[in-house]
């Protein structure tokens, strides 16, 4: 079974009308005291988690629209409640 995805605007759709766009790495670090290799090691440096993560998804091929979603990444399924698969 292929992925599917959850747009918040267009609703449960096939993965491939999505693009990743990465893991969900939390907030920028401050630019207080931020030195080249903190900001290198943010841009770059991923968990790849065997798992479920948080991730950046783009709608490329419905409405344009930026999102987060949990997906587990050994099953390759989108996860509605994170929580529940600790
Ligand atoms: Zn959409």
């Amino acid at each position: 079974m292929s992925l599917t995805i959850t747009c918040p605007i267009c609703g449960k759709r096939d993965g491939y009308e999505f693009r990743f766009g990465g893991e969900d790495k939390g907030p920028r670090p401050d630019e207080d005291g931020l030195t080249p290799q903190r900001w290198c090691e943010y841009v770059h440096l991923n968990e790849c988690v065997a798992g479920v993560q948080k991730e950046w998804w783009v709608h490329k091929d419905g409405c344009g629209s930026w999102f987060t979603i949990h997906r587990d990444s050994v099953m390759n399924v989108e996860v509605a409640t994170p929580e529940a698969h600790k």
